[in-house]
């Protein structure tokens, strides 16, 4: 709990954000809205953090999509739903407090969205969700970056890019502000209402993921900025992270487009998110889907059921190196390159071509089939009649290949589900990459996202939201990160504004 040395520069302000990913400046704009003065500090060069690699649902209840299509829909059975994508071991960790606090407050956040610009699309179904609640942006998860950073432009929210926090200025017990490296050395950031850690999550975190989650420690983060800066400066000064334990994946994951299209790179204006919508929600879907998946700029997983339904997994080689049912994404990052492919048949790839069978979400139409893939990423896409022509565009021995399939056909037990790999046309994707999407452990914090110590006292002046402030509360299914982001953000803005007001 250093002081700061009386030559280092200070500038203030009545509330400072730690990031500017989702979390970070939708509570830069609260505050800025509960007319606090905010400076927002944001690492990297450009805003967006995970928020804007992200596929980019979100899910909410009540909602005019809801309505719109005759479902009644409310935050207790939202709340319900959620523990039926835990295991009876999660449900126990969780906090219910804040999984309250998400779905009592989402569905304003949605429509706050949709105020100050986004567009969606949906709802759409996700089970074990009892009913349809998901909501997809439109045309991608770049239009959250887009659209928060235009809100805190015209609220006059002070952006500083390339400024990374690095420990927070002590007054005794309370957070007094933060120092950060600006470029031209460390700068001491006062806040009067306090300060928000709203750095996202550790994925890329090395000595957190030894510590906490040291299975996945040699695993890559799909985001790279996710050190878990937030975390560590907190804890120097007392605060401890929930359920650091917990995360989800690693997960198999396409690489992200490797050329901007044209498409891609619009910005998502309302002249295209507006008639994108209206076209989904009124004409046939089928008219539309190849537009809009055109616009998919995330790295989409493959769905598990692939690998179910019978894909195997080979590498660059054309070798098989796991049991496919057994945890393969730990394997993937140990082949040559860290790619792998899946390889299926004709059987398979009929069944992913329409619902329920996906191969994964995806951004505007929420869910992506066989077709979508052929259309839209070529350099995914390999289709053969044969497994020696497949082998040849994949760019991989044809002997290894046709070796992997039949030790595959051979060694499937009796009883099991998945299909043999037998009747053409040949089918390959990838390749896949295994990273570390996100982790669930967060800063413990209040029901206000105050930060606290283990023994549960508050750290005055200290909030946190986002990834950096999950407090315990345990985000399975899709949709509830981005939820959490939005909506935890909003409020740790408007309590430290508050705080500012009446310190
Ligand atoms: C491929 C992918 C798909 C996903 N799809 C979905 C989805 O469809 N729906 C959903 O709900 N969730 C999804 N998620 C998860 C969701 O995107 C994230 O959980 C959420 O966006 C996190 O928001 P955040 O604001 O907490 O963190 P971020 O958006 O990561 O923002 C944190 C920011 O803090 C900055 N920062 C870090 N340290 C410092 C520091 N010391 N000083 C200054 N700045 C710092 C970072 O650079 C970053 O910009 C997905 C994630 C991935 C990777």
């Amino acid at each position: 709990m250093k002081q700061a040395p009386a030559s280092l520069k200070r500038e203030s302000a009545d509330v400072v954000v730690v990031g500017g990913g989702g979390s970070g400046m939708a509570a830069a704009i609260a505050a800025a809205e509960a007319g606090a003065k905010v400076i927002l500090l944001e690492k990297n060069p450009h805003l967006g953090g995970t928020t804007r690699l992200s596929v980019g649902s979100i899910t909410a209840t009540g909602t005019r999509f809801q309505k719109a299509k005759g479902i009644h829909d409310t935050p207790d059975e939202h709340y319900e739903d959620m523990s039926l994508f835990l295991s009876p071991e999660l449900q126990q960790k969780e906090n219910l407090e804040l999984r309250r606090v998400l779905v009592d407050h989402v569905p304003e956040t949605l429509e706050w969205l949709i105020r100050i610009g986004l567009c969606f699309y949906g709802p759409m179904p996700e089970p074990p969700h009892q009913k349809p609640r998901m909501h997809n942006v439109l045309p991608n998860s770049r239009a959250y970056a887009y659209y928060l950073e235009k809100e805190c432009r015209r609220l006059g929210v002070d952006i500083r890019l390339n400024a990374r926090a690095q420990r927070l200025v002590m007054n005794g017990d309370a957070v007094a502000g933060i120092v950060a490296d600006a470029g031209q050395g460390p700068v001491e950031f006062r806040a009067r209402g306090g300060v928000i850690l709203a750095s996202g999550d550790f994925s890329a975190g090395t000595e957190l993921k030894k510590t906490n989650v040291p299975h996945v420690a040699h695993v890559d983060a799909i985001n790279p900025a996710s050190t878990g800066d937030g975390h560590v400066i907190a804890q120097q000064v007392g605060g401890w992270i929930r359920n650091p334990e917990v995360m989800w994946g690693p997960s198999m994951r396409f690489k992200a487009p490797p050329v901007e299209t044209l498409l891609r790179r619009l910005p998502p204006s309302r002249w295209i998110t507006k008639p994108m919508q209206f076209a989904l929600m009124n004409l046939p879907l089928w008219m539309f889907r190849p537009f809009v998946t055109r616009f998919m700029t995330a790295s989409l997983a493959p769905e598990p059921s692939l690998l179910r339904a019978g894909a195997i997994l080979v590498n660059r080689r054309g070798e098989r190196f796991a049991d496919e049912l057994a945890r393969p994404e730990l394997e993937v990052p140990k082949q040559p390159d860290k790619e792998a492919f899946l390889v299926f048949d004709g059987a398979v790839g009929e069944r992913f071509q329409r619902w329920p069978d996906f191969v994964s979400t995806a951004p505007g139409v929420a869910y992506a089939y066989l077709k979508d893939y052929q259309r839209t990423r070529p350099d995914l896409y390999h289709e053969a009649p044969t497994l020696d022509a497949l082998a040849r565009q994949m760019g991989v021995p044809a002997e290894a290949l046709r070796k992997a399939v039949d030790g595959h056909n051979e060694s499937l037990p009796g009883g099991d589900t998945r299909q043999p790999i037998r009747q053409g046309p040949f089918y390959a994707l990838g390749p896949v990459m295994s990273w570390i999407v996100f982790t669930e452990g967060g800063l413990a914090v209040t029901a206000r996202h105050e930060v606290t110590t283990p023994d549960g006292r508050q750290i005055p002046g200290l909030f946190a939201a986002g990834s950096a402030g999950q407090g315990g509360t345990i985000l399975a299914g899709h949709g509830h990160h981005i939820g959490w982001a939005m909506t935890s953000g909003r409020r740790a803005g408007r309590f430290a504004a508050e705080r500012a007001r009446t310190a």
